[in-house]
């Protein structure tokens, strides 16, 4: 099936090998799948702005934005795939951003108990996040990935030239998630990021393609030694607890969110973990010059009520990512008394 034009690069889950590859042409896609055997699923955006790289394939468009992200859209996905007289055989291709693959990923692990996918993710977010590590699902109202599947594509292919038609919000929200990734594991890159910027990004394709490349070995790194989440792949958490709480509460873009949530929790490391708050400063000032907000504004007991029922809590403590240092987190186990303290100093 591999075309061996470009190599991939090759990366381990639980056994099994995922090709990666990086730097690569659409097309590549098609010279290694049959055209009456592949099923493109891409979202409305991506279809308009790429029309002519599905032109005569069979694809299915679903509706952009995670508001779409839920089982309705499986439903239509799979209504779609039984009009196409998808079978067995049928390899699914999700070309798109977080929600095309987390949706295609789901589908194509239970249409007929399973069929074989890859993922072609075009937003800065799902190259160095969502399509990674195997985590496929749908939310469900408030609830985010309730529902879902962990399995992996059979690979990865990265074609830059799509980030081309990528609304500038977009970048913000995948560097959100680079930012993280910085924050907990690995340090060079976070000074490397605060010399860059968005737009010194955004002129050279060249850098975002090293940058990727950099953020999706960590994502790998933390996540293959961890499928399941018992202890590393936790860490992909921080800034999340609150950011997700936040995602709620005021509808606000993950990316945004995350970022807010990763200010809090740096405050929370510096009451919990002697984390300085000269390094505080210095992880808000790099997510300001990404463009990204620090302030948290949502309705405090919304919010905190919210964070109640989140799955990390167990008892009367929550399962908390702090920075040690910058480049390096853990996890801690809060009491809630003490973090609704916290927090109500914020
Ligand atoms: P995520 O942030 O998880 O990638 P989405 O899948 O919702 O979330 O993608 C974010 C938005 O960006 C969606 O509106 C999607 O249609 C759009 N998008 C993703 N990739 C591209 C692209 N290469 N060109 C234009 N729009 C894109
Ligand atoms: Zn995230």
């Amino acid at each position: 099936m591999i075309s061996n034009e470009v190599l991939p690069v090759q990366y381990q889950f639980a056994g099994k090998i995922i090709g990666c590859f990086f730097d690569a042409d659409f097309s590549l896609v098609k010279n290694m799948l049959q055209k009456d055997a592949t099923v493109f699923i891409t979202d409305e955006n991506i279809y308009a702005a790429h029309s002519e790289k599905f032109s005569g394939w069979k694809t299915i468009v679903i509706k952009a934005g995670e508001p779409f992200k839920n089982q309705q859209t499986v439903d239509f996905v799979i209504s779609q795939l039984i009009d196409l007289h998808a079978d067995r055989q049928t390899f699914i291709v999700g070309v798109g951003g977080g929600v095309v693959t987390d949706v295609a990923g789901f589908v194509a692990s239970v249409y007929m108990r399973g069929l074989k996918f890859a993922f072609v993710p075009t937003s800065i977010l799902a190259m160095v996040d969502a399509s990674i590590g195997g985590k496929n699902g749908v939310d469900v109202g408030v609830y985010k990935n309730i529902v879902g599947v962990i399995n992996h594509p059979e690979f990865l292919l990265y074609d830059y030239s799509f980030l081309e038609t990528l609304p500038d919000r977009e970048w913000v929200n995948g560097f959100a998630e680079i930012i993280k990734h910085a924050c907990i594991k690995d340090a060079e890159m976070f000074y490397f990021l605060e010399e860059h910027s968005l737009m010194k990004f955004q002129s050279s394709l060249t850098d975002t393609a090293a940058i990727i490349k950099r953020n999706v070995d960590i994502k790998n790194d933390v996540v293959s030694g961890d499928e399941h989440e018992a202890g590393e792949r936790k860490l992909l958490n921080f800034g999340h607890t609150i950011g997700h709480a936040i995602e709620n509460a005021d509808h606000l873009s993950h990316g945004h969110a995350i970022s807010i949530g990763m200010a809090v929790a740096c405050r929370i490391s510096e009451e919990v973990n002697n984390f300085s708050t000269e390094q505080t400063k210095r992880v808000t000032g790099l997510l300001t010059r990404y463009e990204l907000p620090v302030v948290f504004t949502s309705d405090k007991q919304k919010t905190w009520e919210i964070l109640q029922h989140d799955k990390k809590k167990s008892g009367s403590n929550m399962s908390f990512i702090v920075l040690d240092t910058i480049g390096k987190a853990s996890i801690k186990s809060i009491s809630l008394e003490h973090l609704h303290k916290i927090f109500n100093d914020i």
